[in-house]
């Protein structure tokens, strides 16, 4: 009997990270959950263990190089292997570019968002080069396809990140590994309550187009079972993406006229 697959999930103490954790722990992989809040993460592997799955949670930062390399080391010695990789810790700090704080806002940010995702994925590498196979899944967000007055900071790393997995799906698709990114709307998790976003308009996702946690999470398993370069859900924000890619002067003239004048009292 083979041993079962195993996950290794960033950001799974809370939202589309925890979601994806139990749901990959429920479908019999071994699932590796990492985050900084440490007792999120034993209350979670609790709770997949006495559902009959395996889970093993792991304190780590993945703003630190250090936390990373031991993360990776730790799942290694207990399991052996690490099948898939889902960069998905994340967090979003909107505000005009001039009102964010340099360190808080901009530098944290894209030390998670981004260079967390290649450091962890370069940790995860060598040893699925060495198998000649697993799956990187990064976290993306329509922030990563369409760009949106207060999330400066926030769309640079998410575009950064499709950047980042294209070259390297073109890199080690020899060696048998896939790279895919999964592009969500917005989704009812704890994420609103970092952004620090105070917006006068009220302008928000509408709620018939807000994303269950456990959405994301099923796209993501349906992603490595076949696997795919992207997945955009709800799947109605496509029609979104080709807008602003056809129209990219209408949509400017949209957001300045229904959001960016009125936000700023212009
Ligand atoms: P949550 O705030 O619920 O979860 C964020 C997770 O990231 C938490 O588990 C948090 O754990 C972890 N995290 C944050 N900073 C760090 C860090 N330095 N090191 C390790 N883990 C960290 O939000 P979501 O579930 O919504 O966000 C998950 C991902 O989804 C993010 O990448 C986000 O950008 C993306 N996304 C979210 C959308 C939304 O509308 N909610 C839409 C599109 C994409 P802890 O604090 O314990 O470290």
């Amino acid at each position: 009997m083979p041993n079962p697959p195993v996950i290794l999930v960033t950001g799974a103490s809370s939202g589309i990270g925890e979601a994806t954790a139990r749901l990959f722990g429920e479908e019999g992989y071994r699932v590796v959950l990492a985050a900084r809040r440490l007792d999120r993460l034993e209350a979670l592997s609790r709770a997949i263990q006495d559902r009959g799955g395996q889970a093993l949670p792991v304190a780590a930062d993945v703003s630190k190089l250090e936390d990373i390399q031991s993360l990776v080391g730790t799942a290694l010695d207990e399991y052996g292997q690490i099948d898939v990789l889902f960069n998905n810790a994340g967090f979003g700090r909107l505000a005009w570019l001039e009102n964010l704080d340099p360190v808080k806002d901009i530098e944290a940010q894209l030390q998670v968002n981004l260079i967390g995702v290649i450091q962890t994925t370069r940790a995860v590498l060598p040893h699925m080069i060495e198998r000649r196979s697993g799956h990187i899944v990064n976290m993306g967000s329509l922030a990563g396809l369409v760009a949106t007055p207060t999330y400066s900071i926030y769309a640079a790393g998410k575009f950064a990140v499709r950047g980042f997995s294209e070259a390297l799906r073109r890199e080690v698709g020899v060696f048998g590994i896939d790279v895919s990114v999964v592009y969500p709307g917005g989704v009812k998790t704890e994420f609103g309550e970092h952004t620090g976003a105070k917006l006068r308009t009220r302008t928000t996702t509408p709620a018939s187009l807000k994303l269950a946690p456990e959405e994301v999470a099923r796209a993501v398993f349906g992603v490595v079972r076949r696997p795919r370069r992207m997945v955009v859900l709800p799947w109605v924000m496509v029609l979104g993406v080709w807008a602003n890619s056809l129209f990219p002067g209408l949509i400017d003239w949209l957001i300045e006229r229904r959001f960016t004048r009125p936000e700023r009292g212009l």
